[in-house]
Formats: structure tokens, sequence, C-alpha cells
């Protein structure tokens, strides 16, 4: 999938490699506001901004400190393994 056609939403091929990084970009922490990209890509800066939005949410709903998406493919992984008990 690396279309380097400019989509309908004003995306570009700049667009796909910044947001790529993304999910590294916010599991490291990193201040994205720092990121060259989203000075001068309002795409991206509201795609980040409802990313940070619901970051946070998931941070007020969720009981634990580090919501990691590894701790929930951990949990995934175990259930699957869990042999059910059959009758
Ligand atoms: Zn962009």
């Amino acid at each position: 999938m690396s279309n380097a056609r400019k989509g309908a939403n004003g995306t570009t091929a700049d667009c796909a490699e910044f947001q790529e990084q993304l999910p590294k970009l916010f599991e490291s922490g990193e201040d994205l506001s720092t990121q060259e990209h989203l000075k001068t890509c309002e795409n991206c800066s509201a795609l980040v901004s409802d990313l940070e939005y619901i970051a946070q949410q998931a941070k007020l709903l969720l009981p634990i400190h580090d919501p990691s998406p590894a701790v929930w493919e951990n949990i995934q992984t175990a259930l699957k393994k869990e042999p059910t008990p059959t009758k």
C-alpha cells in the first residue's frame, strides 16, 4: 500500500512516511510538536491532536499505568494458548 499519489485528503508520501513512524513516536513518549513534518502539514497535526486526545482518554479509562499494545498482544496470545476445558 505505498501509493505516492496525492490522496483526497491532501495526504502525501511524506504523510504516509510520518504516519508510519507515529506509533513508535507515541510509544517513545517523544515530543511530537518538535516533528518537522507537523510544522508544515495540517493534515498530520490534526491527526496527531486526535491521537493525543484518544491516548489521554485511554489513560483515564485504563486502570493500568502502561497500556502498551504489546501488553494486550500478550494477553491475547495467552488466551489463545489457554486450552479450553472440554467436558
Ligand atoms: Zn502530513
